[in-house]
């Protein structure tokens, strides 16, 4: 065996120490770039050495960290539509929560609405029937817009930050975010909405790239790519604090006004 074998050897040995280690931690994730995604997808997850040594047998396919990057719009600078964008998330492993959920929940509404509504991720009943925002929450957004804007929850758009449900619904991580926003935007770039809804602080500082929160940036007009976007609080929030929904209907009155919609006096 020669000198540059044996430094290979050793270098396996202790990328596989390493990964056993932060196997050990619990952490199922490896972080890479983009390209060396696409070189790992291209191979199989093993490395062989001289001598026919197989290492680095990892008992389950890593979960793999890849920023949503969406090479047909950036290539040829037109966007993508909702389609070509669900196609290009596949069977996403992008990002840790691809491990716990039952279906993704790509969004739905009109591809052509004028309103968008960007939630933080799906819940239980979301992740089960692969559609956002159809638990109790969900059924107080369907009554704001249905209700309140006088208009048909399939005359919008509404989708999440992320696709995947984290575990007992908790804020998803800035990894997870990072890992899956780039769709949301497709999405937004894909529908050209009039007027985007953020709801919540997650949606809203991810987008708007703000750390202020919900409370104090609710109802003024912030911008997203030339888009006008009004912050305005989560309705799970609203199931849990009634007292708020007199807000939310002024920030969805402000939304209204904007599009030239009819606003009920009361
Ligand atoms: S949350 Fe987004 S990036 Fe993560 S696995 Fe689901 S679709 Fe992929």
């Amino acid at each position: 065996m020669n000198d540059i074998q044996k430094e290979f050897i050793e270098i396996v040995a202790d990328v596989r120490a390493h990964l056993e280690y932060r196997r050990a931690l619990g952490i199922k994730t490896i972080e890479v770039n983009t390209l060396d995604v696409r070189t790992l997808r291209a191979q199989p997850a093993t490395v062989t050495v001289p001598q026919e040594k197989t290492v680095i047998a990892a008992a389950a396919p890593p979960v793999v960290k890849e920023t949503a990057k969406i090479m047909t719009a950036t290539q040829t600078g037109q966007p993508m539509t909702l389609d070509a964008i669900r196609e290009e998330m596949g069977d996403c492993t992008r990002c840790k929560l691809s491990g716990g959920r039952k279906n993704i929940v790509f969004g739905e509404g009109d591809p052509k609405a004028v309103i968008v509504f960007v939630g933080e991720g799906p819940g239980f009943e979301e992740d089960q029937q692969g559609r956002p925002f159809v638990g109790e929450a969900g059924q107080l957004l369907t009554d704001i817009i249905e209700k309140g804007m006088k208009i048909k929850r399939a005359e919008v758009y509404i989708c999440n930050i992320v696709k995947c449900r984290p575990p007992g619904n908790r804020n998803p991580e800035p990894d997870e975010v990072e890992s899956c926003i780039g769709f949301v935007k497709e999405q937004i770039r894909a529908i050209n909405p009039k007027v985007i809804v953020t709801l919540g602080n997650v949606p809203t500082q991810n987008l708007l790239n703000t750390k202020q929160g919900i409370t104090k940036i609710r109802g003024t007009w912030q911008s997203y790519e030339g888009i006008p976007v009004m912050p305005t609080f989560h309705p799970a929030y609203l199931l849990r604090s009634p007292g708020e929904k007199k807000k939310v209907w002024e920030d969805i009155q402000l939304v209204m006004k904007r599009l030239g919609m009819a606003v009920p006096a009361k």
